[in-house]
């Protein structure tokens, strides 16, 4: 099979990473790809949202399945786009992925198929210049006048959600939305949820349109320093399998949550095919989404990827053909935890160009593996080029000898600024029995 993966992230390093090492795979091709994604794949120069230029690709390729790794793409249609020609494609179309890219959306799906979730309302510009009490005394009475969540609808880059800890607070941003439009079209609309307590887990799995295959767990550290210190970032490491997660609970996500949103979906004449990706918060009474995501994590991939024992390439397809029926899909039974190196200054404005030096005896560690993120080729060495650099992995018998590991490999790294969390997967890690 040939394969071309699309983005040119840490997520696409590990699929390509993994994908190449599936007997079934005759050739991994990478647009645009990145310098680690090159040791595994052909890249090619084309950016993940020129989506005639990656269609040329699949037809002059000879592409038998195109793997899209990021957002963007799926939301402006490259799923139809390629089945449109008679391509496949592991990843949503455009109608089926806006689950990620309209909030709204998603809210009225989970609501008609059950799936337990925050309450909310979803309020348009035209509402709130109609009648801005009305949308206040919603803020007040319909979520319990406790603290809201305040959404823009769109795809805000993780910039659209404002957890705030009074009504005022909240309805400034409500305004910021509607009123002053900081989010462009994106914030056209706005939803406005009760505000959820409890650990926060990632449910990934696979869906064909009709049937899911639940693939595994996995946490994510958001903010930018230890113990969720300073702002948000796009992910800052993360860890699989999740300990507290137990069978019956994992059961209940796959049965409540994943089976009931496809199944709703597929009734709707909108079938979802690709990574079903759900952000859960494990609330005192029982898990709720907060989110869905249309495509897989980042960092979360790379703590998937490794621990994917089945071969991933049959699988994916499966997906696109709408014939996964009740594959099983395999897992090692070693944990992963990745951490991510960051610029220094990153979330905020940050500098790049610097060399990055011990990446060959950072993978020398037993178990670790060096995922590519923002980094760049200048004159046969690797500089960093963005403000997640690289995202260094590791498997080992527990979490506690995968998080020694990925720490141990990351140390061998140096960049100018490099900055990192410490916490990575360490209080889980500590209770966990050994
Ligand atoms: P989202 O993009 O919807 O996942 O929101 C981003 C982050 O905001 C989540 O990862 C949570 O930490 C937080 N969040 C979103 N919705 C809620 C909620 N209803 N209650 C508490 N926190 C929330």
């Amino acid at each position: 099979m040939r394969v071309l993966v699309v983005g040119g992230g840490g997520r696409e390093h590990a699929l390509a990473w993994r994908l190449a090492r599936d007997p079934s795979v005759a050739e991994v091709l990478a647009a645009p790809g990145n310098p680690g994604i090159a040791r595994e794949a052909r890249c090619l120069p084309v950016a993940a949202d020129d989506l005639p230029s990656l269609v040329a690709i699949v037809e002059r390729e000879d592409v038998d399945l195109t793997i899209v790794g990021p957002e963007v793409p799926l939301v402006l249609g490259l799923g139809d786009a390629l089945e449109s020609r008679g391509h496949a494609v592991f990843g949503p179309s455009a109608a089926a992925a806006r689950l990620e890219g309209s909030k709204a959306f998603a809210k009225d799906v989970m609501h008609r198929a059950g799936v337990p979730t925050a309450r909310s309302a979803t309020f348009t510009r035209s509402d709130w210049a109609d009648d801005h009490d009305r949308v206040l005394a919603s803020l007040r009475d319909d979520l319990g006048g406790g603290p809201a969540v305040v959404k823009a609808d769109g795809l805000a880059a993780g910039k659209g959600v404002l957890v705030a800890s009074s009504t005022e607070e909240a309805a400034a941003a409500v305004e910021a939305c509607l009123g002053a439009d900081a989010f462009g079209a994106a914030g056209s609309s706005v939803v406005i949820e009760e505000r959820l307590e409890g650990p926060e887990v990632s449910a990934f799995a696979f869906a064909d349109g009709n049937d899911v295959v639940p693939l595994a767990f996995a946490q994510d550290f958001k903010r930018v320093g230890d113990e969720d210190a300073g702002p948000n970032t796009g992910g800052m490491g993360a860890y699989s399998p999740l300990p507290f997660v137990d069978e019956a609970l994992s059961e209940a996500i796959a049965t409540d949550v994943l089976e009931r949103t496809v199944h709703r979906m597929a009734e709707d004449g909108v079938p979802y095919r690709g990574v079903l990706y759900a952000g859960l918060m494990l609330t005192p009474d029982g898990p709720k989404v907060l989110e869905f995501n249309c495509r897989f994590g980042d960092p979360e991939t790379q703590v998937l990827m490794p621990r994917l024992r089945s071969e991933p390439a049959e699988l994916f397809a499966a997906a696109a053909r709408g014939e996964l029926g009740s594959v099983a899909v395999d897992l090692l039974s070693e944990a992963c935890v990745t951490v991510v190196l960051a610029s220094g200054g990153y979330p905020g404005e940050h500098r790049t160009g610097f060399e990055i030096s011990g990446l060959d005896a950072a993978a020398e560690v037993e178990g670790a593996l060096v995922f590519h993120a923002g980094t760049a080729e200048r004159q046969g060495r690797v500089v960093t080029a963005g403000g997640r650099v690289l995202s260094v992995s590791a498997l080992g018998g527990s979490l506690t000898e995968a998080r020694t590991r990925a720490y141990e490999a990351s140390s061998r790294i140096a960049f100018e600024g490099m900055q990192h969390r410490s916490d990575i997967a360490a209080a889980v890690a500590g209770e966990e029995r050994t």
